[in-house]
């Protein structure tokens, strides 16, 4: 398919333009300008649509590239609305392992469904879902077709525990793991891919980390682990560690970080601590919203940056944040940079964007994130006629501080259209949020919590 959009706004990777356009051929962005669109890509445009008029005036519109969700549990869909006055290990043990425990395979098909097209109307075209519940085989297929028939990019990180609450044994998770990569990793012309997941380093053993690890690298594939989300977590490493060594310190002594490691959350860390993520370009994933709501405290985010360490953006799960809106994200994210600095310059709109884009690319080791010739046409057009947001002052600003998930209005993933004129593409959405809504209260019921 061949498409030209004219007379839109564009955030390049340099600046944005004011008015342009961008065509997308097949799977990639294959010309991108300012002004208007040259008669050459008009005619070519023409010639190659015959079934569909494929020059779309875009005005009004600002193309951003799609968004990069770089953590997340979509099987909490179903669990939101259970975060509020809890503490993190109370939260997590009073209501969502007593949901995850209670889902059924249809749970789990609907409520990552639902978390996928929430995600994608709040602008993300990639998510990595870190993925917590050690089931069977199919519980992980339902996710990954879901995402295959939905059309997003989806990194199923595989989670895994083998000590303490829930441990499976490391043979069936090493077992699981590589047929994940078997018959997963780069499925569906690569928008599917599989990721190394423990879930985190006091409830996994340095033995089964570094298998796992290796075995990830062995495929081409990213390590993505809750690091220092809590002050409670870093001291159970210590202790594990006969008081020597912090969490990353103790996946540093263990070869476990590179530019392939992923540290979630990154909230309590040492000096020691960035400076060892800086030295082994690890990413960190930030989780503004989450860490706000289960009061784990702020990440040094701009401390990171300063240092170059590569930080990516996330909603993290339904259940500690409540939604999956990434524009919403960035806003948080600029927010928490001032506030907790005292710093009104702590973070631009440019650096919240290049978080939430080329960073989750560039953690993914993908070149995408880019609005350039070449790169995956992967883009959200956000409709910027709203009275929310007008007049726009600067681009970037009102995209930061203004927009709200419900204005992205078309969504492209690899140069396919699965959101246009904010309507979903192929899939009937009040079915499933009805379906939705029925099961996700009978799941409450069988796990013995009340809603009211
Ligand atoms: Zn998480």
């Amino acid at each position: 398919m061949t498409l030209l959009l004219k007379n839109l706004m564009l955030a390049t990777p340099d600046a944005v333009i004011q008015r342009g356009y961008l065509m997308i051929d097949g799977e990639r962005i294959s010309a991108i300008g300012s002004g208007a669109p040259p008669q050459t890509l008009i005619t070519q445009s023409l010639i190659s649509t015959l079934q569909y008029p494929q020059i779309i005036d875009a005005s009004n519109k600002l193309a951003i590239p799609g968004l990069v969700n770089a953590h997340t549990h979509l099987e909490q869909t179903f669990m939101r609305g259970h975060s509020a006055n809890h503490s993190l290990l109370d939260w997590l043990r009073n209501y969502i392992w007593k949901l995850q425990g209670a889902m059924t395979l249809d749970d789990i098909r609907l409520a990552c469904m639902l978390g996928m097209v929430e995600a994608l109307r709040g602008g993300a075209t990639t998510i990595i879902h870190h993925y917590k519940l050690p089931f069977t085989q199919e519980h992980s297929n339902v996710v990954l077709q879901a995402a295959q028939t939905l059309g997003v990019r989806l990194v199923l990180a595989r989670g895994w525990a083998d000590r303490g609450t829930n441990a499976e044994s490391g043979e069936s998770i090493i077992a699981d793991l590589t047929r994940l990569f078997a018959d997963w990793h780069g499925a569906a012309d690569g928008r599917i891919m599989i990721a190394n997941g423990p879930l985190a380093p006091w409830r996994c053993t340095p033995e089964l980390l570094q298998r796992a690890t290796e075995l990830a690298r062995a495929h081409g594939a990213v390590t993505h682990c809750h690091m220092n989300e809590t002050q409670d977590e870093v001291t159970m490493t210590l202790k594990d560690t006969r008081g020597e060594m912090r969490p990353i310190e103790w996946f540093a002594s263990l070869g476990l970080l590179g530019d392939d490691f992923h540290a979630v959350h990154g909230v309590w860390l040492s000096a020691h601590e960035c400076d060892l993520l800086a030295e082994h370009h690890a990413t960190v994933t930030h989780c503004p919203a989450a860490n706000m709501i289960l009061a784990s405290g702020v990440a040094p985010v701009a401390q990171l940056l300063k240092q170059g360490v590569n930080v990516a953006l996330a909603t993290d799960g339904p259940a500690s944040n409540d939604g999956q809106d990434m524009i919403e994200m960035m806003r948080l994210a600029a927010y928490l940079a001032r506030v907790s600095s005292l710093d009104p310059q702590a973070m631009a709109p440019r650096q919240v964007l290049d978080m939430a884009t080329v960073n989750g690319a560039r953690a993914l080791k993908s070149a995408g994130g880019r609005l350039e010739v070449g790169a995956p046409a992967d883009i959200v057009l956000l409709d910027m006629n709203a009275a929310h947001i007008q007049p726009i002052g600067n681009t970037l600003s009102s995209l930061v501080y203004n927009a709200r998930g419900s204005d992205v209005d078309t969504v492209f993933v690899n140069g396919r259209i699965l959101l246009a004129d904010k309507q979903l593409v192929g899939l009937d959405e009040l079915a499933l949020l009805a379906e939705c809504r029925e099961r996700a209260a009978s799941l409450a019921q069988r796990a013995g919590i009340a809603l009211d």
